[in-house]
């Protein structure tokens, strides 16, 4: 009838490409974060959403800047992506179901954001949206356990911190997601944000970086 292409994510230093399954991302994963979004993160666990596969785009790419926002926000993130899979995977098995890791960014329509939040309603328009999840090359084998994480737009500094200070380990979140839904080879999970997050305007270049792994940048068109 027709054929639907598998979306994929590049791999650092070869030309195979990772098919990419489902994404899943956590929320509020780190404490400085949840407080610039008004929250407590003595009383807020983390929590899970999911994107689109197919809104994963490479790093280099030109975006139109996405409809119906005037404040999209950047959120840089560890991504994991698992070649394992199953339910109820314990944490001290996890790493054995990681593929590689890489750096994303989580786009986010903030307005409609904030719009679902005060109406009870779900997030998938905010979250989900064409070429919203941005990621680059991916390095084989599990993160470290600690490495600085940061983003920078137009080379400006707004996000530095260190995957150290997640919340919930890389560990602890595929544990936690096994326990919901059955994980797979392809899946990806953005493991959250540091504080920092801000609006992009068109024509601006949004950079992240973890040290240890390939950067993403991706430009908005003006
Ligand atoms: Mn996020």
């Amino acid at each position: 009838m027709f054929t639907v292409p598998t979306p994929t994510v590049a791999i650092a230093g070869s030309t195979d490409r990772f098919p990419v399954r489902r994404i899943f991302c956590v929320g509020q994963n780190y404490a400085d974060h949840i407080r610039e979004m008004g929250g407590d993160p003595d009383r807020q666990p983390p929590f899970f959403f999911s994107k689109p596969a197919d809104a994963v785009v490479d790093s280099g790419a030109e975006l139109p800047f996405p409809p119906q926002t005037q404040d999209l926000h950047h959120e840089v993130e560890l991504v994991i992506a698992l070649h394992g899979g199953g339910s109820d995977i314990a944490a001290a098995d996890a790493v054995a179901h990681i593929f590689g890791h890489g750096v994303g960014i989580d786009l986010t329509r903030r307005d409609l954001q904030a719009a679902a939040k005060a109406a009870g309603r779900p997030w998938d328009m905010a979250k989900g949206f064409d070429a919203s999840a941005p990621v680059g090359p991916l390095t084989r084998g599990a993160p470290p356990a600690a490495a600085a994480i940061a983003l920078t737009v137009d080379g400006e500094t707004r996000q530095s911190g260190n995957i150290d200070m997640m919340i919930w380990s890389v560990a602890e979140i595929i544990a936690t997601l096994s326990r919901l839904v059955t994980l797979a080879p392809g899946d990806l999970v953005f493991t959250g944000t540091p504080a920092g997050v801000g609006p992009i305007r068109p024509g601006q270049t949004v950079s992240g970086s973890i040290a240890g792994t390939a950067p993403i940048s991706v430009r908005f068109r003006a």
